[in-house]
């Protein structure tokens, strides 16, 4: 049995239900004039002087056709951190719902969940870091509203099974999110394919992974229009600016272009990690369907710090659940991951901490 669209109601804030949102002028009036005197905008400074269109429909028919999904099943926000913090605006009443997770994931569920003052319920993934699955919905109540499953995960690196997340999808009571942040580098189909059968699954992506960029802060939901209804009410009215819809747009006639920096990442991790095998310092490379790899190593502080000596930065996850003495590693260009094997290669055997 899916979860009705009704329940889909009864899951949000009744304040939010209730909630008469701001209408803009572009809102009120988006079609085309010559003289446009409604919004109090200068009429120098073109075309900077103009709001963006609230609700980027541009941007999202153009998404929607490379997607195959509809321009009312997506949200666009600052980054997909945007989308993460509305949902918890929009689903968890502050003080009373739960949001549940994995662990470790990634930490800006638990940080939103803090900022709306919602618990936050971690369920540790098993050893080989498969997904607990009876374990997240034993870990669900009454209360819970959100689950959020990161697939492929960070900084596990590894995606979970149709199957798996499928059973979450129909035995959580609530909103089942799949993080696709790094779903571009998987040999795992998206769920965006399957987005119509459930009516309680959100799927997030965004522009900063694999689409190369993250300095411009371009995100996505996409979930059923009654959903994302919710995240247009809630939003700042002009969230995306015009020259990011623009960029935006360009960008995804860019597809082609991407294909081929995702091929070229994937080739470089593969020989990467072939590679990372004669280092006597590494413990254990986990498998990865993303642009990074987990490495378990010798004393991963030593080695995280001779690496900035080295003036190379990765990002140490030791102190993260499961992970111990693990580095997280980006996958950059062939020249850059030779510069940090070479420096690896020099590791001294022993260094004092
Ligand atoms: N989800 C995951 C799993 C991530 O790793 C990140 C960024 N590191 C994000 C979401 C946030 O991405 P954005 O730049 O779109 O806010």
């Amino acid at each position: 049995m899916t979860t009705s669209s009704k329940s889909i109601e009864q899951w949000v804030r009744p304040n939010i239900r209730r909630l008469q949102p701001y209408s803009s002028a572009r809102n009120e009036f988006s079609g085309e004039a010559s003289v446009w005197l409604d919004a109090n905008e200068s009429p120098f400074n073109t075309p900077y002087n103009r709001y963006p269109d609230p609700l980027q429909w541009a941007v999202k028919q153009r998404l929607a056709r490379q997607r195959g999904v509809t321009p009312q099943q997506i949200f666009l926000g600052v980054g997909s951190d945007e989308a993460i913090d509305l949902l918890y605006r929009i689903f968890c009443t502050p003080g009373r719902h739960n949001a549940l997770s994995i662990a470790p994931t990634y930490g800006m569920y638990r940080v939103c969940a803090d900022i709306n003052d919602v618990a936050y319920r971690e369920v540790p993934l098993n050893a080989d870091f498969s997904l607990p699955v009876e374990a997240l919905l034993a870990a669900a109540d009454a209360d819970s509203r959100l689950l959020f499953v990161c697939s492929p995960n960070n900084p596990t690196g590894n995606a979970f099974p149709e199957e798996e997340i499928e059973r979450l999808l129909t035995g959580f009571e609530g909103i089942v999110v799949v993080d696709e942040a790094y779903i571009d580098f998987s040999s795992r189909p998206s769920w965006l394919g399957r987005l119509a059968e459930f009516p309680n699954l959100v799927v997030l992506q965004t522009l900063s992974k694999a689409w190369g960029s993250a300095g411009v802060r371009l995100g996505m939901a996409f979930a059923a229009p009654a959903i994302i209804d919710y995240f247009n009410r809630v939003k700042y009215p002009y969230n995306i600016s015009a020259p990011v819809q623009r960029y935006a747009l360009d960008m995804l006639d860019r597809a082609d272009e991407v294909s081929r920096w995702v091929a070229d990442t994937l080739a470089v991790r593969d020989r990467f990690v072939g590679r990372l095998a004669e280092l006597p310092l590494v413990q254990r490379v986990y498998p990865s369907d993303a642009n990074f790899v987990l490495v378990r190593v010798d004393e991963a502080t030593a080695v995280y710090r001779w690496l900035l000596d080295e003036g190379i930065v990765v990002r140490n996850r030791s102190s993260v659940r499961l992970c111990d003495d693990c580095l997280r590693i980006t996958i950059g260009t062939a020249d850059e991951m030779n510069l940090l094997f070479q420096a690896l290669s020099r590791y001294p055997k022993r260094m004092s901490l």
